[in-house]
Order: C-alpha cells, then sequence, then structure tokens
C-alpha cells in the first residue's frame, strides 16, 4: 500500500519477551487457525473486518493513528495480524507474532483469501452476524425497541424483525442493503471455495 503516511512508525516493543518462542508466522494459508483464535486487522484493512464481522467473526480493529500498535495487540493477545502492509508482516515475522499478509487489492479478493487462509466460516444470515462497527453480538429486537434506538417509523411499519446490537446499540434489519450484504458474503464463500481448488 503506498497512500500509508510514513514517518509515524516507530520501532515495535513487541520483542521484548523473545523467551515466549516464535510462533511461525502464516504465509500463504499454509496453517489454519484454530477455532475462536483471535484475529486482529491492521488500519489498512479496517473494511475487510468490518466485513468478517457481517459474517460472523470476530476480529479486532488495531488502535488508531499508530502504524505498529495492531502488532503490538496481536503480539499482546496471541491473536493472528491481518495486515497489507508488506513492512508491518515482516516485522510480525520478526517478532514471533502469528500474520497473514493480504496484499490482494479488491475487497472481495481480500476476503476470499482470508477465509481460505485461515479457515473462516462465512455466515450469511443476520441472525449469526456481529456488529460490523463494534463486534459484539445482535439479538433480535421488535419494532418498539428498534424505534427506541432511532429506527424511523417508516423503516418500523415495513419489518417485523430488527436486531440491535448489545456494544453500541446499532440496529440492523433485512432491507436491501441487507440483501446486497448477504450477497457478497455468498460471493466470498463461492471465491474462497475456488480458491481452495486452484490450490
Ligand atoms: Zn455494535
Amino acid at each position: 500500500m503506498t497512500e500509508r503516511p510514513r514517518g509515524k512508525r516507530r520501532p515495535a516493543r513487541a520483542g521484548t519477551d523473545a523467551k515466549a518462542g516464535r510462533a511461525r508466522a502464516i504465509g500463504a494459508g499454509k496453517k489454519k487457525a484454530e477455532a475462536g483464535h483471535r484475529l486482529v486487522a491492521d488500519v489498512m484493512l479496517a473494511k475487510v473486518a468490518r466485513w468478517l464481522r457481517l459474517a460472523g467473526i470476530e476480529i479486532e480493529d488495531a488502535p488508531a493513528g499508530d502504524d505498529t500498535g495492531a502488532l503490538r495487540r496481536a503480539k499482546r493477545t496471541h491473536a493472528t495480524l491481518l495486515t497489507s502492509d508488506v513492512e508491518l508482516f515482516a516485522m510480525a515475522k520478526k517478532h514471533g507474532v502469528q500474520a497473514l499478509l493480504i496484499d490482494q487489492k479488491d475487497l472481495d479478493g481480500q476476503l476470499a483469501y482470508a477465509v481460505r487462509s485461515l479457515g473462516l466460516r462465512v455466515e450469511s444470515e443476520p441472525e449469526n452476524a456481529l456488529c460490523s462497527v463494534c463486534g459484539s453480538r445482535l439479538r433480535v429486537v421488535g419494532k418498539e425497541t428498534a424505534m427506541r434506538h432511532g429506527i424511523d417509523s417508516n423503516i418500523a411499519d415495513r419489518y417485523d424483525k430488527f436486531y440491535l446490537c448489545g456494544g453500541c446499540g446499532k440496529v440492523y434489519w433485512r432491507g436491501t442493503h441487507w440483501q446486497r450484504i448477504v450477497d457478497r458474503l455468498e460471493r466470498i464463500k463461492r471465491l474462497a471455495a475456488m480458491q481452495q481448488k486452484d490450490g
């Protein structure tokens, strides 16, 4: 990625506990993530993280404003770092942090590669989604609760079921926008399966 402003990078302090041993970096899908394994996305992959959460996959955002924050967080929480930055990927390897380098330019390609490489399970129903913003679980609520959380009455009139985020209070419903989300998630599943076949 060339558009990232340079110069703010400072050496990661992550390598201090070298005794922890070196975890093997994940390269091109050589190793599957264990179920429930934590993931952290770097700032360039915030959109990928949002979509993975919609697919029901837990992934943390990098702390804002610091290139190596994602690396430090991954190190601290024993998570796998998803990054599109070659230098950050190299730094992760150096510090024994598991990392996946995502160098695809298009969102579909990035998502499919992450799904295939990490063996992630994509859920395309809103019941299984996590909040795209904060990653909390959603619960089904009725019109009244949805309206209390800011949904307009004209939308509330048209749907019976809403999904309320237990973390930030964002409300989701199965409008045309959700159908587009489902379409993309289904496409990602197909793409990931095709990549699998291609090796
Ligand atoms: Zn939320």
